[in-house]
């Protein structure tokens, strides 16, 4: 049975705030590119050392073009080449890849490798790390793997940071992920600059451009909103921090994958809903979330940006080259 147009519900309106900058990052779009790019030139297979950025449907994507990803080198077979993840590895994996003689590109973002140069700095002035994060995130791995074991301690919280008791406290330096909250991270460096004044570490955080510059689009349209949708996947951190961020901000927020994701009863007496995407969520779901809104509503749509990003990072050499 057809239902007349005129027998179904009215469509109730709905302002969408849409958050700008939002979705990939200038890390993202250049790890994709590495892949693809690696495709084009070896031809498939191309091995990824863990998911190449945290979203399911760039992985799926990328394995469609000839992409396999796996989790240790171990599972990489002789003779194929292999690319290591935005996230960063420990140097132990580049090490074992030339070892076995394996072709390998680095995909790691420029923004991390340059915490891990810091790392290796600080720990061959003599001084012990203090590194802000979260304890078993790829990216926390690979920088402890860039200095030798026991010169960094990982601090997840304040109050990690009031317990942590040093063998010399006046040899301190902090680094922090990249991707953490902004808001948290100066709280956690507030203390621990009280604890050891001495303490040495980059200006302000290392906290990248795209993770500040999200977490502030949310900020900028969150008092305007009745609830938060941010795309992204549960294993992403900075798409976890733009619904901490949202929820701090005193609204409810929900992360979504994909638009099917969507639970209409959480729109109920909603009239202004704000959405986002994390860093690894491409626009195409965006517009995904959009069309499924606009099943059932008549969508306003307004994009509100708080500051303009243009950053761009250089493939590596050896691709440019090729
Ligand atoms: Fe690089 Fe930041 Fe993007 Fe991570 S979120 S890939 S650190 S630009």
């Amino acid at each position: 049975m057809t239902i007349s147009p005129e027998r179904l519900p009215p469509r109730l309106p709905l302002r969408l705030l849409v958050a700008a900058p939002r979705g990939f990052c200038a890390g993202v779009d250049r790890a994709i590119t590495i892949v693809e790019r690696a495709l084009e030139i070896y031809g498939k297979p191309v091995y990824v050392r863990h998911e190449i950025v945290h979203n399911k449907y760039v992985v799926d994507a990328l394995k469609e073009k000839g992409a396999v990803f796996v989790e240790t080198l171990d599972d990489v077979p002789d003779d194929v080449p292999v690319v290591f993840s935005a996230h960063g590895v420990p140097k132990a994996v580049p090490d074992k890849a030339a070892e076995r003689g394996l072709d390998y590109i680095d995909a790691t973002c420029p923004l991390v490798s340059k915490v891990h140069r810091q790392a290796e700095r600080q720990v061959q002035s003599g001084r012990h790390i203090v590194f802000i994060g979260h304890k078993g995130h790829p990216e926390v791995i690979g920088t402890f793997g860039q200095v030798p074991e026991g010169n960094m301690t990982l601090v997840e919280t304040k109050e990690d940071a009031e317990q942590l008791s040093p063998r010399d406290p006046a040899n301190l330096a902090f680094l922090t992920q990249t991707t953490l909250s902004v808001d948290d991270t100066k709280a956690i460096i507030a203390v621990l600059e009280r604890r050891f004044p001495s303490i040495i570490g980059p200006r302000g955080e290392d906290i990248c451009y795209a993770t500040s510059n999200r977490q502030e689009a949310v900020k900028a349209i969150a008092a305007a909103c009745d609830l938060m949708l941010v795309i992204g996947a549960p294993n992403s951190s900075n798409s976890l921090r733009l619904v901490e961020v949202a929820e701090r901000e005193g609204i409810d927020a929900k992360l979504v994958q994909r638009g099917g994701d969507i639970d209409f009863a959480w729109l109920e007496g909603v009239g202004t809903l704000g959405l986002t995407a994390g860093a690894s969520a491409p626009e195409l779901l965006v517009r995904e979330v959009v069309d499924r809104l606009a099943e059932r509503f008549d969508v306003e749509e307004q994009v509100i940006e708080s500051v303009k990003e243009r950053m761009v990072f250089k493939l590596p050499r050896s691709l440019e080259a090729a």
